[in-house]
């Protein structure tokens, strides 16, 4: 199974606004309400494409209960570990025509004591795994290079890892002995990496960019472009997957999307081109709804058959 860790899930919260007005009341009829994280929208684009999967990371509190009892009612299994403190809640406020201001909480303190049963909880999860996705920052109170002791505790399972991280955790992982399979950057978390400017309509210069040392040891870097698709090394090969125009409804949480679709490629052993095009397809069709982390697999067959790889 594919194992995800979200080590500081949210419950996320959209108050969909005509006009957000600043110093005075807003009210909101249509409040929704999901259980949230990166690595939880990750979860449920792989739940709903029917791939086996468990979720896990730190939870706890009412807030905590409520989000577990959420994955319940979706029948996404989960096994997190439990701590004292309450998990956190994001706002997102969607206003004046398409605007979207967002509070986010930073969520617990994990104390040094929950960061160690969490790697032996984590342990016993690896047993079970031969995949798996990190995504998102990490909680106040764990040490930057705690994703890349996870890794290593994969490394030491034979299971793979799918990193989707920025800044010095990534960093981290980067420099480690035991790299990620994969990781996921975007232009921004590119440039930060490299220390210079990226161009992600320059392929030429992407290709370039992907050979620094700096991801020596990392078989797949994938570069998503939003609607340019993605960039992609894997190995010594480069691609450039094409998307078809499509009509967006709500982009966020595609990133999150997109790597379910390479997690889910990638586990069921499938070609580097199928690989790809099952991730693409993941991100257009989370574009598509509403929701965030979100597909309707009935449309994924067709969109497929819409992605074009090319070698580059
Ligand atoms: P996030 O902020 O959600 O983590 P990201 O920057 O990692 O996003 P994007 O490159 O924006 O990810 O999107 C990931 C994938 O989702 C793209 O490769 C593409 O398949 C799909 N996608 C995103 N935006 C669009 C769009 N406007 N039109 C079509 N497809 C899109």
């Amino acid at each position: 199974m594919i194992l995800t860790v979200t080590l500081n899930p949210s419950i996320d919260v959209s108050y969909p606004l005509e006009h957000l007005k600043i110093d005075t009341v807003n009210r909101v009829k249509n409040v929704r309400k999901t259980a949230g994280g990166k690595g939880l929208n990750v979860s449920r684009v792989i739940h709903m494409l029917d791939h086996d999967l468990t979720a896990t990371g730190f939870i706890g509190g009412y807030f905590g209960k409520w989000l577990e009892n959420q994955l319940d009612r979706d029948g996404i299994a989960h096994d997190f570990l439990p701590i004292d403190a309450e998990t956190r809640s994001s706002i997102a406020m969607l206003h004046d025509g398409g605007k979207q201001t967002e509070i986010l909480e930073a969520g617990p303190t994990i104390t040094p004591e929950d960061a160690q049963k969490f790697l032996d909880h984590f342990d016993k999860l690896l047993d079970q795994a031969d995949l798996l996705t990190i995504s998102g920052s990490m909680p106040q109170g764990l040490p930057e290079d705690y994703y890349t002791q996870m890794i290593a505790h994969a490394g030491a399972k034979n299971v793979k890892v799918l990193l989707d991280t920025s800044g010095a955790t990534l960093k981290s992982a980067l420099e480690a002995p035991v790299k990620p399979l994969l990781i996921k950057p975007n232009e921004e978390e590119l440039a930060g990496l490299l220390n210079r400017e990226v161009d992600k309509t320059d392929y030429a210069a992407l290709k370039q960019d992907l050979q620094d040392p700096i991801f020596d040891g990392v078989d797949w870097i994938v570069v998503s472009l939003g609607s340019a698709g993605a960039f992609v090394k894997h190995q010594d090969k480069f691609y450039h997957a094409a998307i078809p125009k499509i009509q967006v409804v709500n982009p966020v949480g595609s990133g999150d999307s997109t790597l379910a679709g390479l997690a889910m490629g990638i586990h069921d052993g499938k070609s580097d081109e199928d690989i790809m095009k099952t991730a693409m397809t993941t991100g257009m069709l989370n574009t598509m709804e509403a929701e965030t982390g979100f597909v309707n697999p009935t449309k994924f067959d067709t969109y497929f058959a819409k992605v074009t790889i090319e070698n580059y």
